[in-house]
C-alpha cells in the first residue's frame, strides 16, 4: 500500500476518535452528576425529593431530584424497585443514561470508524493488489495491424536472421518436439542502447503471431517487498494462459545483477528475489511451450551467470551500431514519410554519422522535421539535417559526441584488416565472420571476428597461430604507418597474446626448453620459478611478431584492399573477404 493511503485512512482515523470522544465528553461533562450512596438516595426517594430515575442494566443508575441536581447511584438489582419508586411518585425511565444521544451517538461513530478503517484498509490492499495487477497487466500486444516486423528493422542482418528461425520454433513447437529439438528459453540481446533490441523482441512476436509481454528490469527497483518475485509469477502465469508468447525483459541487468549472495543485507536482496523467481520460472516452464523469453541489455559484463546458464538465457545476440550500410538503411526508413529535399544524399549523412545508434539516426531526422515546420519550409533541407546533427549530439556521452576521426578510422581499418589477413594466412579454414571498425561492444575500435576451426583440442599449431592474429594489429599498424605510430590500441591484443603464451608453454608443456612442468602447480604451491618462462614467453612473441610482419608485408597489396574497404563500409563479411583475397 503506497503512504498516500496510509496517510488518508489514519487522518480518518483521528478525526473519527476525536469526534467521538468530544460528543462522548460534551455531554457527559455538561452536566454536574453527584455521586450518591444507594441509603441516601432511598432519603431522597421518602422524602419525595426525587423527580426521575433512569432504569437500566449497569451495576450505576442515574436520575434528577426536583431541583434539577442529577445524580447517579448503585444499582441496587432489587425484584419491585421500579414499582417502589412509582409508588413513591417518581418517573422511572427505562433508558440509558445519558440518553440516546449521548450514548449511542459515540457508539454509532465507533462503528462507522471502524467500517471506514475496514474500508480503507481493504481499499488500500485492493490499491497494492491493483498495483501490482497493473505492473504485472504488461501490455500484451496482440492486435497485429501496427505491430513492429522484421521489415521496420534496418540493419542487424544476423540478429533478425537468428531471431527468424525462432518464429518457426513458437509457432510450430510440435514439429521441433518430434525430433527432440529444444527450444531455446531464453535469448539475450545485448549491445548498446538504441540498436533496435526492443524492435526486435516486439517484431519476434508479430512474426510468430502470439502476444508480446514487456517488462522492464528498471520497474523492479523500489517496489514493496516481494512485489517483484510475484510481479515475476504473475507475468509467467499471464503468458501460460496466454499459450504462446513471447516476454520480454527490457534492462535485465537492473534485476539480473550478480547477487550479493546470502549474507548481505543491502537492499539488492529484493533483487535477489526477483532475479530467483525469474529464474524458477524459467526452469518451470515446459519445452516447446512455444513461450519464448527475451531480454536486452547494454551490460551483459554484469549479469548474474547464473542467467547465462543452459536452459536460460543460452542463446547471446549482440546487436552492435550501425554500419554505414545499416546506417543508410535506417535513414531511409525513418525519413520514408518525411519530405525530404531532392539534395539530401542519404548516403552522405549515413557516412557522417558514424558511432550513431539506430535511435539517434530516427532522432536526427525527427530533429530535422521538427526545424524545418518550425520554420515553415516546404521540405527538410540539409541545412536543417546539420542543425539536427548538433542537437542530437548534445546529451550524448563523449564517446559518441566526436564522430571518428579519418586518421583514427584509417588506422582501426588497418589494424583490423591485419587480424583478418593474418587469420586467412595462417590457416585458410580460419573463418572470418566479421570484420568491422566500428565497435562492439566489448571494446573500442574494431573488432575482428575470427571463428577458428571447431575442434575439441587445441593443437600448437592453432595456439601459434591465435597467438600470429593477435598480433595482427599491431603489426599492421607497424608496416603502415612505421614504428614510431605505433598506437594503444593494440594493449588487449598484446594481453591475450602473452595469456595464450603462457599458457602454450607454462600449462601445456608445449616447450622443449621449458619441458612438461606445469608452472600453474608452482604458483599455486608457491615455489618460486625461475624467470626462464617469462624469457621464452618474450622470445616467442618476438618471433612470431617478425613472422606476422612477414606475412603482411608479403600480402600487402591486400592488406590496403581490406582496409580501403573498411574505411569505405566500415565492417566487411567473410563472404568479401574471401573476395578480396581471391581465396573464393
Ligand atoms: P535500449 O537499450 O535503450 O532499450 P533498444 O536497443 O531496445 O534501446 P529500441 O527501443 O529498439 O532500442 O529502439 C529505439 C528506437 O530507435 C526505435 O523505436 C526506432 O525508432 C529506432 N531504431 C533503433 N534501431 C533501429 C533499427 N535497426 N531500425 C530502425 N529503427 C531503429
Amino acid at each position: 500500500m503506497k503512504v498516500d493511503g496510509k496517510k488518508k485512512y489514519l487522518i480518518a482515523l483521528a478525526v473519527i476518535i476525536i469526534l467521538s470522544v468530544g460528543i462522548y465528553f460534551y455531554i457527559d461533562n455538561n452536566k454536574e452528576i453527584n455521586e450518591i450512596s444507594y441509603r441516601t438516595f432511598n432519603e431522597f426517594v421518602e422524602k419525595g425529593e426525587v423527580k426521575e430515575v433512569y432504569l437500566n442494566e449497569s451495576p450505576k443508575i442515574s436520575g434528577k431530584l426536583h431541583d434539577g441536581t442529577e445524580f447517579i447511584t448503585d444499582n441496587p438489582r432489587i425484584e419491585n424497585f421500579k414499582e417502589k419508586l412509582l409508588l413513591a411518585n417518581v418517573d422511572v425511565i427505562e433508558t440509558v443514561r445519558g440518553g440516546i444521544v449521548g450514548q449511542i451517538l459515540p457508539m454509532v461513530f465507533m462503528l462507522s470508524g471502524i467500517f471506514v478503517i475496514a474500508y480503507l484498509i481493504k481499499n488500500g490492499t485492493k490499491q497494492a493488489e491493483k498495483e501490482m495487477a497493473n505492473m504485472a497487466n504488461v501490455e500484451a500486444e496482440t492486435s497485429l495491424s501496427k505491430r513492429i516486423t522484421f521489415k521496420d528493422i534496418a540493419g542487424n542482418e544476423e540478429a533478425k536472421e537468428s531471431l527468424k528461425e525462432l518464429v518457426d520454433f513458437i509457432k510450430e513447437p510440435e514439429k521441433y518436439a518430434k525430433y527432440g529439438a529444444r527450444m531455446p528459453r531464453g535469448v539475450l540481446l545485448y549491445g548498446p542502447p538504441g540498436t533496435g533490441k526492443t524492435l526486435l523482441a516486439k517484431a519476434l512476436a508479430t512474426e510468430a503471431e502470439v502476444p508480446f509481454y514487456a517488462v522492464s528490469g528498471s520497474d523492479f527497483i523500489q517496489v514493496y517487498a516481494g512485489l517483484g518475485a510475484s510481479r515475476i509469477r504473475k507475468l509467467f502465469k499471464k503468458a501460460k494462459e496466454a499459450g504462446k508468447s513471447v516476454i520480454f525483459i527490457d534492462e535485465i541487468d537492473a534485476l539480473g545483477k550478480a547477487r550479493k549472495g546470502t549474507n548481505s543485507n543491502s537492499g539488492s536482496e529484493e533483487g535477489d528475489r526477483t532475479l530467483n523467481a525469474l529464474l524458477t520460472e524459467m526452469s518451470g516452464f515446459k519445452e516447446n511451450e512455444g513461450i519464448i523469453v527475451l531480454a536486452a541489455t547494454n551490460r551483459i559484463d554484469t549479469l548474474d551467470e547464473a542467467l547465462l546458464r543452459p536452459g536460460r538465457f543460452d542463446r547471446q545476440i549482440e546487436i552492435g551500431l550501425p554500419d554505414v550500410n545499416a546506417r543508410l538503411a535506417i535513414l531511409k526508413l525513418h525519413g520514408k514519410d518525411k519530405p525530404l529535399a531532392e539534395d539530401i544524399d542519404l548516403r552522405e549523412v549515413a557516412r557522417e554519422t558514424v558511432y550513431f545508434s539506430g535511435a539517434m539516426l530516427e532522432n536526427l531526422l525527427n530533429e530535422a522535421a521538427m526545424i524545418a515546420a518550425r520554420n515553415k519550409d516546404s521540405k527538410i533541407t540539409v541545412d536543417h539535417i546539420n542543425k539536427a546533427y548538433l542537437k542530437v549530439l548534445v546529451g550524448e556521452e563523449k564517446k559518441d559526441r566526436s564522430s571518428i576521426s579519418k586518421e583514427d578510422k584509417e588506422i582501426t581499418a588497418y589494424h583490423e584488416a591485419g587480424h583478418a589477413l593474418v587469420a586467412k594466412r595462417v590457416d585458410k579454414n580460419n573463418k572470418v565472420a566479421k570484420v568491422s571498425i566500428i565497435p562492439s561492444t566489448k571494446g573500442m575500435g574494431g573488432f575482428s571476428l575470427n571463428i577458428p576451426p571447431d575442434r575439441m583440442y587445441q593443437t600448437k599449431k592453432d595456439i601459434e597461430n591465435n597467438i600470429k592474429i593477435a598480433l595482427g594489429g599491431r603489426a599492421a599498424e607497424e608496416i603502415i604507418f612505421g614504428a614510431e605510430y605505433i598506437t594503444t590500441g593494440a594493449s588487449s591484443d598484446l594481453k591475450k597474446a602473452t595469456e595464450m603464451a603462457i599458457s602454450m608453454l607454462g600449462s601445456y608443456g608445449m616447450d622443449k626448453d621449458l619441458g612438461l612442468v606445469s608452472y600453474d602447480v608452482i604458483v599455486n604451491n608457491n615455489l618460486t620459478t625461475d624467470s626462464k618462462l617469462v624469457e621464452r614467453v618474450k622470445e616467442l612473441l618476438n618471433a612470431f611478431y617478425e613472422e606476422v610482419k612477414k606475412i603482411l608485408l608479403q600480402n600487402k597489396e591486400y592488406l590496403h584492399a581490406l582496409a580501403h574497404k573498411l574505411i569505405l563500409e566500415e565492417s566487411i563479411n567473410e563472404e568479401e573477404i574471401n573476395r578480396i583475397l581471391y581465396m573464393e
